[in-house]
C-alpha cells in the first residue's frame, strides 16, 4: 500500500474490531440461499435469509428470468434516461403499481438506492424530516444526503412524534416537513403504527414515507403494510424491496404518478447508473405475479412463523413483540447471544446473533428467519436445537 497514513488507519481499526468481537467473518454459502444452505461442507437450515417466500430459488422465477436473457440479454446497456430503459421496467413499474395501488412506480436497482434517490429528491435544507429512532441505515443515509434537518422520535413513541413535530413547526422555520418510518421493523419484527402516522401528519401536514422493505410480501396478504391498514391513498411514498420477499434484486418507490415523473426527472440513482438487468425484471414481475395470484406463499410464511414462534415460548425463550415472521429470540448478554449462536451453528442452525450497536446494550438476541420454504421438520430440528443449547447453558 502506497500510504502510511491509510495503512495504519485501516490496521488499527480493524486490529480494534477483533479486539471488541465486533469483526465480522463472513461465510460463503456454496449453491442456492434457500431453506438449507452449505457453508464448508456442512449443511445448515438457513434462518438468516429475507428470502421470505423461498422465491430466490424459484423454478418458475428462474424459467422467466432464463427466458428474457434470451429475449433482451444481460444488461439493460445504459441508465435510464439515455438509452436504458426496456419495454421490461415499463411493464415491471406498471406491475408494482397495481400490486402497491398506486398509480405509479419507478424502479431502482436496490432498496438502499430508493432511499438515497427519494429523500433527497424532495427535501432540502429548508425542510424537516422526522425519523423513527429504529429506522433502517438507508433512510438515515438517504436523509441524511438531503441536508434537511432530522429530528429522531422515539420508536414507535406516537407522543413523541407529536410533540416533537409541534416543536418544530412553533420554530416557523422549516418549508417542507416529513415523517420516515420503516413499515416492519427489521430486528422486533414489529409494525409501525400507521394509522396513527397518518392522522399526524394529516393534522399537521407533514409528507409520509414508509419503507416498506421487510413487509411487502409478509403483511397485508402479501400486499404490505400500508394496504394491510388500507392506506395507499394516504401515504405519498411506498418503498420496497425486490430482495426480500420478491427473492431478487432491486427497488422502487411507488406513489401518485407527479412524484414518480419528478423522481423519474430529478433522483440520483435512476440518472447516474445503470438500469436493472432483464432477468432481474422479468424474475420481479412473476413473483408479484405469483403474490396476487395466490395467498399460498404468504400464508405457509406465516404458519411457519407462528410454528417457530410457539415452539420457542413453550420451551421457556423470550421472543420479544414480534408482530411478523420475524422472530427474535432475546438472550441478553452479548456474549452469551454469540455464545449461543455459535452452538445452534454446531448443531447445524445458522441463525445469527444480533447485538448492541445494532440493538440496544442488553438485548441480545438471536435472529430467526423462518420462511415458507421450510418444512415442519426443519422447524423441529431448529427447535430440538434450541432446546438442546438453552438447557446446556442453563438459559431455559
Ligand atoms: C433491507 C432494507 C433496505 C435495503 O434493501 P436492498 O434492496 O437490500 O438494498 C432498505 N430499507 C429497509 C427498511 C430494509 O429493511
Amino acid at each position: 500500500m502506497a500510504n502510511n497514513l491509510l495503512r495504519l488507519f485501516l490496521e488499527s481499526n480493524l486490529a480494534n474490531l477483533k479486539k471488541n468481537g465486533l469483526y465480522n467473518e463472513i461465510d460463503t454459502v456454496y449453491g442456492a440461499n434457500g431453506p438449507m444452505i452449505t457453508i464448508g461442507n456442512k449443511s445448515f437450515i438457513n434462518l438468516s435469509s429475507n428470502n421470505y417466500l423461498g422465491l430466490a430459488t424459484d423454478p418458475r422465477l428462474k424459467k422467466v428470468a432464463q427466458e428474457a436473457i434470451g429475449s433482451h440479454g444481460l444488461g439493460s446497456g445504459a441508465v435510464r434516461t439515455i438509452n436504458g430503459t426496456l419495454d421490461l421496467h415499463d411493464k415491471l413499474e406498471n406491475k408494482l403499481a397495481e400490486f402497491k395501488g398506486t398509480e405509479a412506480a419507478i424502479a431502482y436497482q436496490s432498496g438502499f438506492n430508493c432511499n438515497m434517490a427519494a429523500i433527497s429528491a424532495v427535501m432540502d435544507k429548508h425542510d424537516v424530516i422526522f425519523s423513527d429512532a429504529l429506522n433502517h441505515a438507508s433512510i438515515i443515509d438517504g436523509c441524511r444526503l438531503s441536508k434537511a434537518t432530522i429530528i429522531r422520535y422515539e420508536h414507535s413513541d406516537m407522543d413523541d412524534l407529536r410533540k416533537k413535530a409541534k416543536q418544530a413547526i412553533s420554530l416557523g422555520k422549516y418549508k417542507k416537513m416529513m415523517i420516515i418510518t420503516d413499515g416492519v421493523f427489521s430486528m422486533d419484527g414489529d409494525i409501525a403504527k400507521l394509522p396513527d402516522i397518518v392522522d399526524i401528519a394529516e393534522e399537521l401536514n407533514l409528507i409520509t414515507y414508509v419503507d416498506d422493505a421487510h413487509g411487502s410480501g409478509v403483511t397485508g396478504n402479501g400486499y404490505g403494510t400500508v394496504k394491510q391498514f388500507g392506506l395507499e391513498e394516504k401515504i405519498d411514498f411506498q418503498i420496497g424491496t425486490l430482495s426480500k420477499a420478491i427473492g431478487v434484486v432491486g427497488g422502487y418507490v411507488a406513489g401518485k404518478k407527479v412524484l414518480i415523473d419528478w423522481l423519474k426527472a430529478r433522483s440520483r440513482p435512476f440518472l447516474f447508473s445503470t438500469a436493472l438487468s432483464p432477468a432481474d425484471i422479468a424474475a420481479s414481475i412473476k413473483a408479484i405475479e405469483l403474490l396476487m395470484d395466490s395467498k399460498e406463499l404468504n400464508q405457509a410464511l406465516w404458519e411457519n412463523g407462528n410454528y417457530l414462534k410457539h415452539g420457542l415460548v413453550k420451551l421457556g425463550f423470550n421472543i420479544g413483540k414480534s408482530e411478523t415472521p420475524i422472530t427474535p429470540c432475546i438472550i441478553g448478554d452479548e456474549k452469551v447471544t454469540q455464545l449461543f449462536s455459535n452452538r445452534l451453528y454446531d448443531e447445524g442452525v445458522y441463525a445469527k446473533s444480533i447485538v448492541f450497536p445494532t440493538v440496544p446494550k442488553g438485548t441480545g438476541r438471536i435472529r430467526n428467519m423462518p420462511t415458507s420454504a421450510h418444512t415442519k421438520e426443519m422447524l423441529d430440528r431448529t427447535l430440538a436445537a434450541y432446546e438442546k443449547v438453552g438447557r446446556e447453558m442453563g438459559l431455559i
